[in-house]
């Protein structure tokens, strides 16, 4: 059995070292433009080369997204932005636009080049013809069933890759103009408002200003609300389809939910690459990936079309914990730094979380504040971008999350 990839979303530094340290074998990310995600952080030419440098060292490949679809009044930029990156060892970009294809086997001809999603490949004639104008990987759209993902590699002579986890777009694999006319900001762009995610009313064309609640339950009427993918649960079948990788999504997310959701895949993938015939998906991976904000999950397109199951009828994130801190560093005397995300109070019953689904708890009888001179003085609370000592009685890494239980659901 051929392991496939595990590829992580780094959208920016601290995920892309998160994704890494938590056993991403590749990850994606973007320039400031053209990459699809223009409101994330993002990597400028300078962080690129670091991010680089740090992931060859550890051996993960990094591809950089260029999957956007530009206007001619946004080809010279590209061509200038092309040039700065071809001196940059990146393993492979990811296209979706012919044009921008051309250009960039044009600007770097050895340079791999992987079909974005966004390109919509969804059968084996497709990935084929890919193959010809020089593709070297295509990430199939979300619309794309087991069996069709199996008939594509077996066919197309490609290497395959797959979504397993993140958000769903309703439209055709992002392919929507649902933000360009709501919000004036282009989806193909990079700049996403996520309109499918707000909540409408009914407005009869003679009655306007008249708003009339459609209420599918008491949060409101959610039309186009797509439930979060996840295909942990089919994890063996997908791998037996051949495919050469699994995409986690979510540059626009936070370090949380790259950590979390990559521990687990991981550990699924490893325990199922030994031992196949005694493989079992645990139920604490799938609690873990239920304690992460998200949507809802379904299978998506996987068996078919998802109909009322891929809906969510809430505008609620469930979420049943909250991210409170990182470990930063380990201190000498066996206390470590912790940076803090969210206010942390004493008396919080905290959950260190490691790789390899490494859980402790620990319930917090004092907080250490550390100011940045390196003085310290006690304190009940601690608030986000604070720095903190504590002293776990367990062993504890750099890159660590700290999580506390919500008091409430959602
Ligand atoms: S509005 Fe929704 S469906 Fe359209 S591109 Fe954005 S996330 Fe996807």
């Amino acid at each position: 059995m051929q392991r496939p990839e595990l590829l992580a979303p780094a959208g920016n530094m601290e995920k892309l070292r998160t994704a890494v340290h938590y056993g991403a074998d590749a990850v994606y990310l973007g320039g400031r433009a053209f990459g699809l995600r223009n409101l994330a952080d993002n990597f400028s030419i300078h962080e690129m080369a670091a991010a680089l440098e740090f992931c060859h060292e550890r051996e993960v490949r990094a591809y950089l997204t260029v999957n956007s679809y530009p206007h001619n009044d946004a080809l010279e930029r590209l061509e200038r932005y092309l040039s700065e990156v071809a001196e940059l060892p990146f393993d492979a970009y990811i296209v979706a636009d012919p044009g921008v294809m051309e250009l960039a086997r044009e600007i770097s001809p050895r340079r791999e080049l992987h079909l974005s999603t966004q390109a919509n490949t969804i059968n084996w004639r497709s990935a084929r013809f890919w193959r010809s104008q020089g593709i070297s990987r295509v990430n199939l759209a979300r619309e794309t069933t087991l069996e069709a993902m199996a008939e594509t590699v077996a066919k197309s002579g490609l290497d395959v890759e797959v979504f397993v986890h993140g958000a769903l777009c309703v439209s055709y694999s992002g392919r929507c103009l649902l933000s360009s006319a709501m919000a004036g900001r282009d989806a193909n762009q990079g700049e996403c408002a996520h309109p499918c995610r707000w909540n409408y009313h009914l407005v009869e064309e003679k009655r306007p200003g008249e708003f009339f609640p459609v209420h599918e339950d008491e949060s409101g009427t959610f039309i186009f609300n797509s439930r979060d993918l996840c295909l942990l649960e089919h994890l063996p079948a997908i791998v037996s389809s051949g495919v050469a990788s699994l995409k986690i999504e979510g540059r626009m997310k936070g370090i949380n939910y790259v950590a979390s959701v990559l521990r687990v895949y991981r550990q699924a993938l490893d325990e199922y690459a030994a031992d196949p015939l005694g493989y079992r998906c645990r139920p604490e991976w799938l609690e873990e990936l239920s304690k992460l904000s998200h949507r809802g999950y379904t299978t998506g397109f996987l068996f078919g079309a998802p109909r009322d199951v891929g809906q969510e009828y809430t505008s609620a994130y469930l979420r049943s914990h909250e991210f409170v801190g990182l470990v930063e560093a380990l201190r000498e005397d066996g206390s470590v730094v912790v940076g803090v995300r969210n206010r942390i109070n004493v008396g919080d019953e905290l959950e260190f979380v490691g790789p390899g689904m490494r859980s402790h708890r620990l319930r917090l009888d004092g907080l250490l504040l550390l100011d940045p001179e390196g003085g310290t003085q006690d304190g009940d609370v601690a608030n986000p971008n604070q720095r903190v000592i504590m002293h776990p009685p367990f062993s504890v890494g750099p890159f660590d999350l700290i999580r506390r239980e919500k008091t409430s659901m959602p």
